[in-house]
């Protein structure tokens, strides 16, 4: 069954078309890997999504529901998805435990005691248990991104929105991240990433969409996609990076 159903989006930034007529599925349990170019719109979709931007033209379904509709209550939409940023963005001045518990706390109005209990065993789940009282600046940027992830997780999340998650790691620190990522996927969870890295797109995709200029250019499984592409402008994108 389909999670996610996106169909015509249209988004447009100062007469710029940055999303164009854009249609992209994504069912249950499923991974989506969005790749392209810097600049391509893959940012902008996600955004669209967790309706940090508005769409100009077309509908977004979650769950069956639009939430395009500007009439939804996009708190309500967001949480039911969890959204990881590039940079991590924990608050600096919170310790992990309470950077994790500050939503489930404020915006689901858990008692703190049930918060904590489920941020204490989400961070043993990843490793991160002796680390529920550190400051995000006492953390290595692996470590803070992994404690970004277990935040978003922490409203029970539906579907999962992550954007270059490892783009401003040191190479050293991306395995760790994507080790989490995996058993995110192995758990079942719903998942559409932005990624740059490949490799971990075949892995971890069970889908691969290319972007180019706000439409998907080409999509489908990542062995035909990354391996065998159909279009030019995927296999010039590949070169590329490659
Ligand atoms: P990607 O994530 O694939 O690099 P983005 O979605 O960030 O691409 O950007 C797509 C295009 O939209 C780019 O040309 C970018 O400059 C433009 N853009 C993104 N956000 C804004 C914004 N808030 N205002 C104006 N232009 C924007
Ligand atoms: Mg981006």
């Amino acid at each position: 069954m389909a999670l996610l159903r996106c169909r015509g989006l249209r988004k447009e930034f100062a007469g710029q078309v940055v999303l164009d007529r854009l249609d992209l599925t994504v069912d249950e349990h499923r991974v989506v890997a969005l790749i392209g170019a810097s600049g391509s719109g893959k940012s902008t979709l996600l955004r669209c999504v967790n309706l940090l931007e508005e769409v100009d033209d077309g509908t977004i379904e979650l769950d069956g529901e639009d939430i395009s509709d500007p009439r939804v209550d996009a708190d309500r939409v967001r949480r039911r998805i969890g959204m990881v940023f590039q940079a991590y963005n924990l608050f600096p001045h919170l310790s992990v435990l309470d950077n994790i518990t500050l939503a489930p706390r404020r915006v689901h109005r858990r008692a703190r005691a049930e918060a904590e209990a489920q941020a204490r065993d989400l961070l043993d789940r990843v490793g991160l248990g002796a680390k529920a009282h550190a400051f995000p600046d006492g953390l290595s940027g692996g470590q803070q991104q992994r404690v970004a992830i277990v935040r978003a997780l922490a409203n029970s999340p539906r579907l999962m929105l992550l954007d270059e998650v490892t783009s401003a790691l040191d190479p050293e620190l991306v395995g760790e991240v994507l080790t989490m990522i995996r058993d995110l996927k192995a758990d079942g969870m719903t998942m559409v990433l932005a990624t740059h890295e490949m490799g971990f797109a075949r892995e971890v995709a069970d889908e691969v969409c290319f972007l180019d200029a706000g439409r998907v250019v080409e999509s489908g499984p990542p062995e035909q996609v990354l391996g065998e592409p159909t279009q030019a402008r995927t296999r010039q994108f590949l070169r590329r990076i490659i």
